[in-house]
């Protein structure tokens, strides 16, 4: 394998940054921090207009000529920015998942109007009593005639307060075993009986609770087989644990930090970089952010392929928001007093990113599957230890993580 960057992909580069350039207004950034909704609807509207959120969809359904590399540099370009793109990542999640196992005609209605930015899927599994143990979802999805009606409510709906749909897990058989009885939904966010609170989170991000009363939709919104939502959910979580995402997640401290120690000065006149125990954890975290993008690497061989990986997802999701925290750990420890500067407080190191990243990391660990359960998984799928806890009830159906 060659690990050197590709003439192909540093054009590609070149490119995303001109495209930045010319389409990211400054402020965008700062608009998110301050609104907590990460998702930028006039960044969107620009990335479909030119080809970046259709890159290496299929032709048949919407998918244009713009080379997925490109457009992946765009993104991280983007995330370099300061601009998430969190509706559009959870969209791709569904839409990878409508590819795998929906119909035809899903296909045709769902990616095309994706693509275009005028379809953005929020991601409905949480409830207030579930989140690890999702599958003890409450929420029901009940057949009347050739509809379904959704009753009930979600814990963090990311990004829903922007979005079209929600991709909601609902109960369709009460009276199946937990993981059997379960179905996914595509819940249209203007129907009356759709309603979005917001959370703010500890790191700024605002997330939502989502409520749904007597919402009715058509047989043709229900993902997958009837029941076998599980199955479904699955697949999806893969693809939200590492797999093709279409913007990099992962923390870029080392350069940061580094640039800002070559320049800070020590009591005696010393740079902060001068010491070698600075230079030293500054070097460890450049590594491991290496890594984490290689495990990012890995999950688009595994997609580019057209497969489903299993635990390696869970790896790559585990190392990145783990790392990830404790880089950003260093990092304030190595600033000292100045790395707790805000964005917005005059002098503040790289703007006051660290603070800022440092209490969004927090959370990273928990959403897309906390650690500790990742950690289950890694065990039992990938290293065939035993299970840590006894299963109740019975065997979960088979699945990819
Ligand atoms: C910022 C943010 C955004 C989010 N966005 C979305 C979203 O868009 N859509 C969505 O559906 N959900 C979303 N979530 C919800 C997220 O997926 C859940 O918070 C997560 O699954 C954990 O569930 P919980 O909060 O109920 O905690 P719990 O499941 O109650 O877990 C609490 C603690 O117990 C531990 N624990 C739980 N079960 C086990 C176990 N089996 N073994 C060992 N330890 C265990 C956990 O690791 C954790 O430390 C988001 C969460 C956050 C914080």
């Amino acid at each position: 394998m060659d690990f050197r960057e590709s003439d192909e992909l540093a054009g590609h580069r070149a490119a995303a940054r001109a495209w930045v350039e010319a389409n990211v207004r400054p402020e965008w950034a700062e608009e998110q921090r301050r609104s907590g909704c990460h998702q930028t609807m006039e960044l969107h509207e620009r990335l479909a207009r030119d080809g970046v959120l259709a890159a290496g969809w299929p032709a048949e359904y919407g998918g244009g000529d713009a080379d997925p590399g490109y457009a992946r540099a765009v993104f991280d370009e983007c995330a370099r920015a300061g601009l998430r793109c969190d509706g559009w990542a959870t969209t791709s999640m569904v839409l990878h998942t409508i590819l795998h196992v929906g119909t035809e005609e899903q296909k045709r209605r769902y990616l095309p109007g994706a693509l275009r930015g005028e379809i953005l899927i929020a991601l409905g599994y949480s409830e207030p009593d579930s989140g690890s143990d999702v599958a003890a979802a409450r929420t029901t999805a009940v057949r009347d005639g050739d509809a379904w009606v959704v009753d009930g409510q979600k814990m963090f709906t990311s990004t829903a307060q922007v979005c079209s749909h929600v991709f909601v897990l609902a109960r369709t058989n009460p009276d199946a075993p937990k993981h059997a009885g379960l179905s996914l939904l595509l819940v249209p966010t203007d129907d009356p009986g759709f309603e979005c609170r917001p959370i703010r989170t500890l790191g700024g991000q605002v997330t939502n609770a989502t409520f749904y009363t007597g919402v009715r939709v058509p047989e043709a919104a229900l993902i997958g087989e009837v029941d076998r939502g599980w199955n479904v959910m699955r697949i999806a979580l893969v693809y939200e644990r590492g797999v093709g995402g279409p913007a990099s997640v992962d923390h870029a401290i080392a350069a940061d930090l580094a640039a800002w120690a070559r320049d800070a000065r020590r009591p005696g006149g010393t740079t902060v970089l001068d010491d070698p125990l600075v230079a030293e954890r500054i070097g460890r975290i450049a590594v491991e952010e290496e890594v984490s993008r290689l495990l990012g690497g890995w999950m688009d061989w595994h997609a580019a392929k057209g497969g489903v990986p299993g635990p390696e997802g869970a790896m790559r999701k585990l190392y990145w928001s783990e790392s990830g925290r404790r880089h950003l750990a260093d990092a304030l420890d190595i600033l000292g007093a100045e790395g707790l500067l805000a964005p917005g407080a005059p002098d503040a190191p790289a703007g006051g990113a660290f603070e800022h990243e440092f209490r969004a990391a927090a959370v990273t660990t928990v959403y897309g599957g906390a650690s500790e359960v990742l950690r289950d998984i890694i065990a039992e799928r990938r290293l065939g230890l035993p299970r840590s806890r006894p299963r109740v009830g019975p065997a979960r159906p088979a699945g990819p993580a």
